[in-house]
């Protein structure tokens, strides 16, 4: 690659971290905690956290960030559950960065916040290298996409603390392979915390949920 593209992009990379650093310092002091969800598209990112607001919103405080290439569909889902929640249309950008996060809670606010969700935008590539600001990664990999998947996109599940896998009511019927899937994730992300659940059917959520309100009651702090 030439040197000179290569100088600018390493500064661009370094510019969303310094930002992001900032964000999470912030959330640190206003006591908020932060998860970044990630996954391909169509892996069930909404469809969870429509659920997972109906549960935790009335008791929660909680902003959600949701970023797509176009529409406003998926903040349309999320909307009249008692959270905050602003759409971020990228207009053909594939990920999100720290500061349209920032730009975002700019226009939310962040008083009385317990819980910052972001959806980003589908893609398992380029959200690997851009922090948010988050506390916590979680990478969604649904049970029709195959097993392989953390093979082929190591690094976005290597960064992540969390993978959950989604879409699990319709594991026979694909002919999802369950051990072969859990090693893969575990080969790439030996200490990422998993679920298995469906936002459909409710099997598997209430260890989310609980372990969710179990990291946002837990705190956040600047370590
Ligand atoms: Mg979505
Ligand atoms: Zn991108």
């Amino acid at each position: 690659m030439n040197p000179r593209i290569l100088a600018i992009e390493t500064a661009i990379l370094e510019k969303n971290d310094r930002l992001a650093e900032a964000l999470r310092a912030e959330f640190a002091q206003r006591g908020i905690f932060a998860i970044n969800v990630v996954s391909s598209p169509g892996s069930g990112k909404t469809a969870l956290l429509e659920k997972t607001l109906d549960a935790l919103a009335p008791e929660i405080p909680t902003a959600i960030i949701v970023g797509d290439l176009q529409t406003d569909n998926d903040a349309r889902r999320l909307d009249g559950k008692g959270a905050k929640v602003l759409q971020i249309t990228t207009d053909g950008y594939c990920h999100l960065e720290a500061n349209m996060v920032r730009a975002a809670l700019d226009r939310l606010g962040m008083d009385g916040l317990r819980l910052l969700v972001v959806e980003n935008v589908g893609n398992l590539v380029c959200p690997a290298s851009h922090d948010l600001g988050e506390n916590m990664r979680v990478t969604l990999l649904s049970v029709t996409e195959g097993e392989d998947k953390p093979l082929k996109y190591p690094v976005m599940f290597k960064s992540s603390q969390v993978v959950v896998l989604t879409k699990i009511d319709l594991a026979e019927a694909t002919g999802f392979d369950r051990e072969t899937c859990l090693n893969n994730v575990r080969a790439i992300a030996p200490d990422a915390q998993i679920f298995e659940l469906s936002a459909r059917t409710g099997e598997g959520m209430d260890a989310w949920l609980s372990f969710l309100r179990q990291r946002v009651s837990a705190g956040n702090s600047i370590n």
